[in-house]
């Protein structure tokens, strides 16, 4: 079986793990800020917060932006649940704006008109959530003139996109966002098994995240209510969670982080093969801006033909061991969002491009021969 995605680990990351089990600490010892630091470095960011999921990192940052009850946090339907949920978990309630049908990234038109409108209601979002989905990054510098004219907060879900750049800088470095959140999962570009991080140049943001990471205590004296009793001492002044990440998975993240840029090249140069393999075929390849350098977590292909035929296509591929998937089911019609109010027709362009989409295998170990096997079946499949 060829999957859609998979991570690659090298005897030097698996050294890197033994090595933290042979040590004093295997959770909250020197590995973890070392991890942070690589990234932080990397990205230009001025802090980050290594956490168990970017499902958890997108929590703590909404909540460090003050996201409560009786606000609105609004996303792309095409994405991961976690975007979206986020804002749930926090008691504040869920809106989408329709993507780009270029990009399949939150359009930037459809987010100004909805903005206009909501503020003649009173209803305008706390927080907007751009994804960068497959790892090509939104249209930040426009989001971000957005939010300075409506006055809302941008938290990026680069899950996708660690090792893109946008405007030159690499995905991460927080320049139109207050809070950039990456995930570590298997199939995204570095793993740590499971894991996640948020960066930001706050260093208010960074407190706040860091103690919700964990339980919402602090350490430091001028934070506390009254004199430490002793060097024990430690005080509770939020409401956190133990969303810690270990040493043994930021060693592991740590380790992948030093192949990145090895991971990301390998990625483009099956995303360049595609493009040029797949001309001749009746599909759309993914557009790629100017601005943006994509990490290509994903490589979607949108299919020309009526819809029924995609089951069709996916499944002779199927057959052959080729595991390619769909990103993604739009966040609204799930069940659960539809028992919330969403239903079809809400976001056409994010419902249009579900019915055509389908993500090829693509991961660095993906070897030319199983793409060429993956672009003669496709083809024969649409025959
Ligand atoms: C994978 C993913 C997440 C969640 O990441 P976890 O690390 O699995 O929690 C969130 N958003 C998007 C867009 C994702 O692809």
């Amino acid at each position: 079986m060829i999957p859609y995605g998979r991570q690659d680990i090298s005897e030097a990351d698996i050294q890197a793990v033994i090595d933290v089990l042979r040590s004093d600490w295997i959770t909250q010892g020197p590995a973890i800020e070392r991890f942070e630091e690589s990234v932080r470095s990397y990205t230009g960011a001025r802090h980050a917060v290594a956490v168990n999921s970017a499902t958890s990192a997108l929590h703590i940052a909404c909540l460090a932006l003050g996201l409560k009850s009786g606000d609105r946090l609004w996303t792309s339907p095409n994405t991961f649940v976690a975007s979206a949920n986020c804002a749930l978990y926090c008691g504040a309630t869920v809106d989408f704006v329709d993507i780009d049908p270029v990009t399949y990234n939150m359009s930037v038109s459809e987010l100004s008109i909805k903005l206009e409108r909501a503020e003649k209601e009173g209803k305008l979002p706390k927080i907007v959530v751009p994804v960068h989905f497959a790892g090509q990054s939104c249209d930040m510098q426009a989001i971000k003139g957005l939010g300075d004219r409506y006055g809302f907060h941008i938290i990026e879900d680069a899950s996708h996109a660690i090792g893109g750049t946008y405007e030159g800088s690499p995905i991460g470095g927080c320049h139109y966002s207050d809070i950039t959140i990456f995930s570590f999962h298997p199939v995204k570009i570095i793993t740590t098994g499971e894991g996640g991080m948020a960066l930001t140049n706050s260093a208010e943001l960074f407190g706040k995240m860091q103690r919700l990471r964990t339980h919402g205590i602090t350490r430091d004296a001028m934070q506390m209510s009254r004199e430490p009793d002793g060097l024990w001492y430690y005080e509770q002044i939020d409401l956190g969670f133990n969303y810690r990440i270990t040493d043994i998975q930021a060693a592991l993240g740590f380790s992948q982080m030093m192949r990145l840029s090895e991971f990301v090249s390998r990625r483009t140069e099956i995303a360049d093969r595609y493009n040029k393999q797949l001309r001749a075929l009746p599909v759309v390849t993914p557009f790629q801006q100017g601005t943006a350098r994509s990490a290509w977590h994903l490589y979607v292909i949108l299919l020309n033909q009526p819809s029924r035929n995609r089951k069709d296509v996916f499944r002779l591929l199927r057959s052959k061991g080729i595991g390619v998937n769909v990103h993604y089911f739009p966040v609204h019609l799930q069940p659960y969002y539809r028992a919330l109010r969403f239903s079809e027709g809400n976001f056409p362009r994010a419902e249009e491009y579900y019915k055509k989409a389908i993500s090829l295998p693509m991961y660095p170990g993906l070897t030319n021969a199983e793409q060429e096997f993956v672009v003669s079946s496709l083809a024969e499949a649409l025959q």
